[in-house]
């Protein structure tokens, strides 16, 4: 691949507009759109208004002109991403806090059935969150086990299958029906983490029989750091499954005041407190660029800058730890060094924004909306100058940063 042959592929890209509707810092390729995604331009009139006109003017009428529909309005932006119906999704709270209402949810949704499967090396949160869900259910625990024990460690205990979609490592992907099927066959819930695969990857939660999914919006989602995250439960599972946050948003009717909690029908039981609207104001200028995307071109562009990075790496002499087949990746890719840390360090310093993830991985996010093949071919050029010149050991890359 020459620097030609990129630029040949960017002529005929049918997404090359959308990177206009981002604000791109100069000088800057931007490889962690995985991590944190990049300010797109109608972000910023919809927070002001939000601010000055909303907040400003309106203030509290603003509950009653659009703010208290939010998290059912950006879930129903959300469901064509993920192959939803526009009732199964919310929009409020963060991934880990979606994470416990379902886990405990499905732990306490049939009692011969407490305990909680997921990966080994799983994303820290998803763990984290399990063990504490496992904590305040007696009785309940968390096997957690390799990939390739999965399958095995489903049994009659099993109340939910907990996976993320793409490994935010490795880029692994797993096959949403295949797994849904074996947490089915088994007689368990199947919970899926999108964080790393919505807006990345195409999703059919419907067509793969999932059951319960959360995810993230800050990441290929553009949303802003810290947005709102997401949660979908299967229309079937709404009425039959517990919100154990049951706070004021998710009642029956929050504003008749009353002592007792009667959870609200629908998705909107899912809520717990008052949503986060300058976060939600964000977000939503970001969901509205989705309108007129085709997700199977988003795959088709992700699969073109992989094979642009990949052969880079391999040219440095790098071992690429993601899969070759796109359809088993999710849209980054990763290579291991010994010294990635320093690697990662050493490309920030010349432009190349990737991150590093402990012990031995430079991860760096393929986003088809606003990278070009040009951009992506650059990364590549500079990864193997750094790796042949060794640029790396510079004892200015060797300090750790606290965000990686
Ligand atoms: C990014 C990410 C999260 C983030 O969770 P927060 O509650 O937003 O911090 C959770 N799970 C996975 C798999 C992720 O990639």
């Amino acid at each position: 691949m020459t620097r030609d042959d990129a630029r040949a592929l960017d002529r005929s890209d049918p997404l090359a507009a959308f990177r206009d509707r981002f604000a791109l810092p100069e000088g800057v390729i931007y490889l962690d759109g995985n991590s944190l995604g990049v300010l797109p331009r109608a972000v910023t009139p919809a927070l002001a208004d939000t601010l000055t006109r909303q907040w400003g003017e309106r203030l509290i009428r603003s509950w009653n002109e659009g703010w208290i529909e939010a998290p059912q309005r950006l879930g129903a932006k959300i469901a064509p991403l993920i192959g939803a119906a526009a009732d199964e999704v919310i929009v409020g709270d963060t991934t880990s806090t979606h994470l416990f209402k379902a886990l405990v949810a499905a732990l306490r949704h049939d009692p011969a059935r407490r305990t909680i499967v997921s990966e080994a090396g799983n994303f820290p949160t998803d763990l984290h969150i399990a063990e504490g869900a496992v904590g305040c259910v007696p009785g309940a625990t968390l096997k957690v086990v390799a990939r390739d024990r999965l399958a095995a460690a489903l049994g009659d205990d099993t109340a939910v299958l907990l996976l993320t979609h793409v490994h935010y490592k490795t880029a692994e992907r797993f096959d949403l029906a295949d797994w849904s099927a074996r947490a089915h066959a088994a007689g368990a819930l199947m919970l899926w983490d999108l964080s790393h695969s919505v807006g990345a990857v195409p999703i059919d939660l419907a067509a793969a029989g999932a059951d319960l999914a959360v995810g993230c919006t800050y990441k290929y989602l553009n949303g802003g750091p810290g947005a709102p995250a997401f949660l979908y439960v299967a229309r079937q599972w709404q009425a039959a499954l517990a919100n154990p946050v049951s706070g004021w948003m998710g009642h029956a009717e929050p504003f008749a005041f009353t002592d007792g909690y009667r959870p609200a029908e629908g998705m909107r039981r899912w809520l717990v407190g008052t949503p986060s609207i300058l976060a939600m104001a964000s977000l939503e200028a970001a969901l509205d660029l989705w309108n007129d995307i085709d997700m199977a071109q988003i795959a088709a562009k992700s699969a073109a800058l992989f094979a642009i990075l990949a052969e880079a790496g391999a040219a440095a002499g790098l071992a690429c730890v993601s899969p070759a087949d796109p359809a088993q990746r999710g849209s980054h890719i990763s290579f291991r060094h010994r010294h990635a840390y320093a690697v990662t360090q050493a490309l920030i310093a010349r432009g190349v924004i990737g991150d590093f993830r402990a012990p031995d991985v430079l991860r760096l996010g393929l986003t088809p909306l606003y990278l070009s093949h040009e951009d992506v071919w650059r990364a590549g050029a500079l990864l193997q100058e750094v790796i042949a010149d060794e640029a790396w050991r510079d004892p200015a890359y060797a300090t750790r940063n606290a965000v990686t």
